[in-house]
């Protein structure tokens, strides 16, 4: 049978990442819900936007090698779950992560024959504006996210495609496209 592929979608905290991928039309792929420590924002729901978990929890899934990849990202553990991602692929799905690069450099590192794209803000000016705006963390913690994002960029070659995000209708058509031509089985 066709093995799915595993598609590896990343770029700075408040680049834009769910915004884009939630108005593709290509939708033959399952998106894989990360296990995450951090607290549930106002709206998020246990087990679609996250399986929100304990670290204690989070460490044993670590030690039991359960974790496909996972980082510790400005204070919380945020990782994606092996065993979910191994049966999806074998049962011909692509699989979708959407996650910030130290678990993206792992996933690319360790595994052939990933599809990898990362979505770049115009500035960093503009993702700090982002950031503030989305108002869901304090001033202190943006600024963290901000100063993470300055190295996240630097691995930008490291992935196969690059998106800049200055106008979000014209990212999610890059990204459409690009699904399209990756993932389209020929007839
Ligand atoms: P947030 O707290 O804003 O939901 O997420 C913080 C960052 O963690 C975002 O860049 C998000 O894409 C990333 N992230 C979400 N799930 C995972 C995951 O399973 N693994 C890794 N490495 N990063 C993740």
């Amino acid at each position: 049978m066709h093995r799915g592929k595993l598609i590896v979608f990343s770029g700075p905290s408040g680049v834009g990442k769910d915004s884009i991928r939630k108005k593709i039309k290509f939708n033959d792929f399952i998106f894989s819900v990360s296990l995450t420590t951090r607290e549930k924002r106002a709206g998020e729901i246990d087990g679609k936007h996250y399986h929100f978990v304990s670290e204690e929890y989070f460490k044993s899934r670590i030690n039991e090698n359960k974790m496909l990849e996972y980082a510790n990202f400005v204070g919380n553990y945020y990782g994606t779950d092996l065993d979910f991602v191994q049966k999806q692929l074998e049962k011909g799905n692509n699989v979708f992560l959407e996650i910030e690069c130290k678990g993206a450099m792992q996933v690319i590192d360790s595994i052939d024959d990933v599809l990898s794209i990362f979505i770049l803000p115009p500035t960093i000016e503009d993702l700090e504006e982002r950031l503030k705006k989305r108002n869901t963390e304090d001033l202190e913690t943006i600024m963290k996210r901000i100063d993470k994002a300055r190295h996240e960029i630097k691995l930008k070659e490291q992935y196969q495609y690059n998106i800049v995000n200055d106008n979000l209708e014209k990212a999610v058509n890059q990204l459409d496209q690009i699904l399209e031509t990756e993932l389209r089985p020929n007839d």
